[in-house]
């Protein structure tokens, strides 16, 4: 087990990651909200295969949650997380309080991606990825050249950070991971802590839906319009789960083709209980 330095200031961060950067020793960082799972860990231990130091961030960002959003009730667990994050390999906690990242309110200054920003998770939260674009520059610009691990869970947002690195020529790898899920499917989130009784066993609906694209595809369907409907009538058959959207779309442009072919990314989005849940698989043909 590594040991684990927290550190809640921009200065004092920059200076430990100097003296690395002197040692020539690479740095991997892992970005997240905390109240860590096992999603999160496999971020931090992918950064600790590949890079000498870890860094990982906690910081639940205001500017991307709408005025209707769970900020105030997002979950919160700093020691849980410490020691999840020094398990996982990580050796910096970077802890900023809000007035640290943004000291001058409102923000003048925000980062949006154009096109992969528009439709799936932007048509109900349309301000998020500028939130989410802006913060992660912000954290970019204080870690510094480095590798980040983003998973493919949140794919829209990660597709989103790989084109903000080319446009803007930022010093970072982005690093695509896998989806970590529990043992019925249902992809882990911090969110899924607000599932309770029934909307818990409920919310496998999401990984179902996806499986049944994947069936569709594999049996030789190539309209993403019927795809899409297979999946959505999977959301549909379960009461407890109100959908959001589902989705057969290019990987790359995350357009919906006419005829689906090369490598497709299957989204799917609803409402089971109090959490909205978002989940994705991808399927090459
Ligand atoms: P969050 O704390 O929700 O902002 O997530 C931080 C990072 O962890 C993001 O890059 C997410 O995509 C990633 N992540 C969240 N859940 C999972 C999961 N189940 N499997 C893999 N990565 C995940």
């Amino acid at each position: 087990m590594t040991n684990i330095v927290t550190i809640d200031n921009v200065e004092d961060l920059r200076a430990a990651l100097f003296e690395h950067r002197c040692a020539r020793e690479s740095i991997g960082f892992v970005p997240t909200m905390g109240f860590l799972h096992d999603g999160h860990a496999s971020l931090m231990r992918a950064a600790a295969a590949e890079n000498d130091v870890v860094v990982a961030s906690i910081f639940v960002n205001p500017l991307q949650f709408a005025p209707d959003e769970d900020l105030d009730d997002y979950p919160r667990d700093l020691v849980g997380d410490t020691a999840l994050a020094r398990e996982a390999g990580v050796h910096y906690l970077f802890t900023p309080v809000r007035d640290l990242m943004y000291p001058i309110q409102p923000v003048a200054t925000t980062i949006s991606v154009g096109g992969l920003s528009e439709g799936l998770e932007a048509t109900t939260r349309p301000t998020h990825f500028a939130g989410v674009a802006t913060v992660v520059t912000k954290l970019f610009s204080i870690v510094g050249q480095c590798k980040a691990y983003f998973g493919e869970k949140d794919f829209q947002q990660l597709a989103i950070i790989k084109r903000m690195v080319i446009d803007l020529s930022l010093p970072v790898d982005v690093v695509g991971c896998p989806i970590i899920r529990e043992p019925d499917g249902l992809a882990m989130s911090s969110r899924n802590t607000y599932l309770e009784g029934a909307d818990r066993t409920a919310a496998a609906v999401l990984r179902r839906a996806l499986d049944a694209g994947v069936a569709a595809v594999d049996a030789g369907e190539r309209d993403p319009q019927v795809v899409m409907s297979d999946m959505a009538a999977v959301i549909e058959s379960e009461p407890l789960a109100s959908l959001d959207y589902v989705a057969a779309v290019d990987a790359a442009s995350l357009e919906i083709p006419s005829t689906l072919a090369g490598e497709i990314r299957l989204l799917v989005a609803a409402q089971v209980g109090r959490p909205r849940l978002i989940d994705n698989c991808g399927v090459r043909i």
